[in-house]
């Protein structure tokens, strides 16, 4: 069995689950997985997981049993990079202060990342534009996405921040999307989209892959069928990261680089 990775959003499932009354009966909750990966036994993909470092921060709000639902993507992010991810149950008027702490935090300049803000649409910028010594850190509502609608209009608290809006069509990442997602992309899409527009390409690349071998093989598992060879690019392109070897492929247009301001 591989051992948990020690992240945030491991360390939020343990104590969710610790807390329920009743067992999980999400879609998918009963069957055993692995516990580092959330996959069906035969389809562990912790040997690809890739680990990285990135300047920008990810804090995921997430909604209620999201934690526990083994197709949650926001665990994902924190696969990658989990010294720069936290991770907190949403509460509508009782945060946690270790949240109010994070958000407080002159070391970050925070974004709530979300498509619209129809009450104050001067919020919504799609640029990242940081203070000198400041480093990015991307508020993601992890849920349905009425769920995320519903957090990003009843968070008071995340009122004051600028609201990052990314266009995946105009990125290199949206190119290696998975088929038959439904439009909204997945919370690891998403923070893949915005590690692009920070201009971290090494992470953004990382989480892409991670996200399309995982989504990949949770699909492949749900009907029982075998790991394929159309996988083996992106292994390859997995094995390469962890290596230490991978270059990101990816050119920057002017519209995704992060700006000193
Ligand atoms: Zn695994």
């Amino acid at each position: 069995m591989k051992p948990i990775p020690d992240h945030a959003v491991n360390r939020l499932r343990i104590w969710r689950k610790s807390i329920s009354t009743r067992p999980f009966l999400a879609r998918g909750g009963s069957v055993p997985r692995c516990e580092a990966c959330q996959l069906r036994h035969a389809w562990c993909a912790c040997e690809w997981r890739p680990e990285l470092k990135a300047e920008a921060g990810f804090c995921l709000l997430m909604y209620d049993s999201e934690p526990m639902k083994p197709s949650n993507t926001g665990r994902l992010i924190a696969d990658v990079l989990p010294d720069t991810t936290w991770a907190f149950l949403w509460k509508r008027t009782e945060p946690h202060p270790d949240l109010l702490a994070l958000l407080a935090d002159p070391v970050w300049q925070p974004y709530v990342v979300f498509p619209t803000c129809e009450k104050n649409p001067a919020r919504v910028t799609e640029r990242v534009a940081l203070a000198p010594g400041k480093k990015p850190l991307f508020i993601l509502l992890d849920g349905t996405w009425p769920e995320a609608r519903k957090m990003f209009n009843m968070s008071p608290y995340l009122d004051g921040f600028p609201v990052l809006s990314v266009r995946p069509d105009a990125l290199s990442t949206y190119g290696m999307r998975v088929a038959n997602c439904d439009e909204h992309l997945c919370t690891a899409e998403v923070a893949a989209c915005v590690l692009e527009v920070a201009g971290e390409l090494a992470a953004g690349q990382a989480l892409q892959l991670w996200f399309n071998l995982f989504s990949s093989r949770y699909m492949a598992g749900r009907v029982s069928r075998a790991p394929g060879e159309d996988e083996s690019p992106l292994l390859q392109a997995l094995d390469e990261i962890n290596k230490g070897v991978a270059e990101p492929a990816v050119e920057t247009g002017e519209t995704s680089v992060a700006t000193l301001v």
